[in-house]
């Protein structure tokens, strides 16, 4: 890392600081755009054996960065520009933070002398001051002797706890400093345990297992923090133990296989309803459970909680916790597994039996749904040949996107082994998909699938190009309905402007993947649809297939059009 200067002392600098910091705590991957002022960092971490991957888009990257933190727990680094290109970076910071990814947004910054003064530098912002409330932590280095405790902070930030994002801040200025390369070398730091065990107090898993044991209807929620803390062969022991159903969050879905017999994936409504008691595994009571409360959960019954989570405030955020474990979840559920030694009273057999059958009579339903071979598609007959072919390849990883696309694809394609699921997360974002596929890609070596509607798609569809540029094993389907929800919609003032919610009629996206020498495809069956995913997972070629879905077969907000407020008076207009 060191550089002759004038035949005497060796030198480093800022540049070469970063990347060292960087290694040194097993960082072997950026996600980034390159510009003005960290071009060069870019390059030289590239040069330094790092791999650097380099989007059309900040945002993406970010995204990237933040799936890979999921993925690894390693925090995903994005690198950006300054202002614009930090703020473009910042929405995926903000969304990883509020999933519980850990991710470092390190940006490059204007001259601190003229910002503060706001004598208008070139990309003048305030850039520190902006991040800190959309993330978990932001720091800025100014001195590139202090460029390896900058890093070890921000580490163990992004680590420690809840997991999340992190900004990094780092002058112009400070990436050309010198430093004797023995000074430098030993002001690095490698940070130790960055993500220390949680261990619970023996009284709250006591108190945990003995409202367990109570329960007539007992139901375990597994969400995507079981997922990220990588305790899967614990998780599955300690839910086949209970004997209890069991309901995976959507990015929880395959750390037991969705067709476990004691899955309740398929009566979700009823076992919600009729629970009496409900232990969550790293799953928060927010509108993606209705908080716990409602007509979802059968009220005016009294259920009772338990809550594994490794933030104690997130106990009795929206109900009552009877038994709070606070904790980590790989040594909660080991604890709990301790404590049920010997004979654990099964789950009640009539209500094990009653979800069974609940489960069993709505997958009979669906299932002529899922088998229809028409043209156009509907989303059923599209969805259920993508089951198949997850089913005979089920260490594909699937990113998912959309409105219906989303919500349907859900429900309909099965998981078999975890983190394989990932998507929109807790804020429901659209623009996830492409990010999150090419850091599938890099940080597993596994083929990705990524479903993704025609609207969702566009938010990030340039990164095509990144795809077929590092030639990643990712095949992108998108659902393309012609619009957003529907294609069918109409300017309601009957004008030449097409109406809001719809897109250009019958395109043909799979030319996109063309265009960069990536293959496309144009699926108008289920048949022909699933051939040619087979076909691109199987030569783990960049692909992207324009599924032809009817226009008319989506609804509004897909399965959340209880949010999407509408104007009473639309009748009369
Ligand atoms: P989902 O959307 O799947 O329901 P959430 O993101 O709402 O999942 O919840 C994840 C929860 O998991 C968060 O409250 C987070 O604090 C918690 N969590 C994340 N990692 C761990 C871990 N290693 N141990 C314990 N809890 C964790
Ligand atoms: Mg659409």
């Amino acid at each position: 890392m060191a550089a002759q200067a004038a035949g005497e002392q060796e030198l480093t600098d800022g540049f070469h600081l970063v990347i060292e910091a960087l290694k040194l705590n097993g960082i072997n991957t950026i996600y980034g755009v390159p510009g003005i002022p960290i071009t060069d960092l870019g390059r030289m971490a590239q040069a330094a054996g790092m791999r650097v991957i380099s989007f059309r888009h900040e945002q993406n990257a970010g995204n990237a960065a933040a799936i890979a933190g999921f993925l690894t727990r390693k925090p995903g680094i994005c690198l950006t520009v300054s202002a614009p290109g930090f703020l473009n970076g910042l929405t995926a910071l903000a969304n990883a933070t509020t999933n519980c990814f850990p991710m470092i947004l390190i940006s490059g910054s204007s001259e601190r002398e003229i910002v503060d003064l706001q004598q208008g530098d070139y990309e003048e912002m305030d850039q520190l001051a902006v991040a800190r409330p959309l993330c978990k932590a932001a720091f800025r280095v100014l001195h590139a002797a202090d460029i390896g405790i900058g890093v070890a902070r921000a580490m163990r930030a992004a680590l420690s706890g809840r997991p999340g994002g992190v900004y990094l801040d780092l002058p112009a200025k400070l990436f050309a400093q010198v430093l004797n390369a023995e000074t430098g070398a030993g002001s690095l730091v490698k940070v130790v345990d960055p993500a220390p065990a949680q261990i619970p107090a023996p009284a709250a898993v006591k108190r945990a297992l003995d409202v367990l044991r109570s329960a007539r209807r007992p139901l375990i929620i597994l969400g995507k923090g079981a997922a990220y803390a990588q305790a899967d062969a614990a998780i599955r022991a300690f839910v086949e133990k209970s004997g209890a159903p069991f309901l995976p969050m959507s990015m929880a879905k395959g750390l037991l296989p969705d067709t476990h017999p004691q899955c309740a994936g398929a009566a979700r409504s009823t076992v919600l309803r009729d629970c009496d008691v409900v232990m969550l595994i790293g799953a928060r009571l927010n509108w993606l459970l209705s908080h716990g409360k409602g007509k979802t959960w059968g009220e005016p019954h009294a259920k009772r909680f338990i809550q594994i989570d490794i933030e104690p405030k997130e106990m009795d955020s929206n109900v009552e916790i009877a038994a709070p474990l606070v904790g980590d979840i790989g040594s909660c559920v080991a604890a709990l597994l301790d404590g049920m030694e010997g004979k654990w009273p099964a789950s009640p057999a009539d209500w094990s039996e009653a979800v069974r059958t609940k489960r069993e009579e709505n997958i009979a339903k669906m299932a002529p749904r899922l088998m229809k071979n028409s043209a156009p598609m509907d989303f059923h007959g599209a969805l259920g040949a993508l089951r198949t072919v997850i089913k005979s390849r089920p260490d594909t990883i699937l990113v998912n996107e959309g409105a219906n696309t989303l919500d349907l694809a859900r429900g309909i394609i099965d998981m078999y082994q975890p983190r394989k699921r990932l998507d929109v997360g807790t804020w429901g974002v659209m623009g996830i998909g492409m990010g999150y596929a090419i850091a599938a890609a890099i940080e597993t070596g596994n083929p990705v699938l990524a479903v993704v509607g025609d609207s969702a798609f566009g938010f990030s569809g340039m990164e095509v190009e990144t795809i077929c540029r590092y030639q990643l094993p990712v095949c992108v389907v998108v659902f393309n309905n012609n619009g957003i929800y529907r294609g069918t919609d109409v300017n309601a003032a009957g004008g030449t402007d097409p109406a809001t919610t719809v897109f250009v009629k019958d395109a043909r996206y799979d030319r996109i993947a063309e265009a960069f020498g990536g293959a496309g495809g144009h699926a108008t069956t289920p048949d022909e649809l699933a051939r040619a995913v087979n076909k691109a997972i199987e030569l783990r070629r960049p692909t992207l297939i324009n599924a032809v879905i009817d226009p008319a077969a989506g609804s509004e907000s897909g399965r959340i059009g209880n949010l999407n407020p509408q104007s009473v008076l639309k009748k009369r207009q």
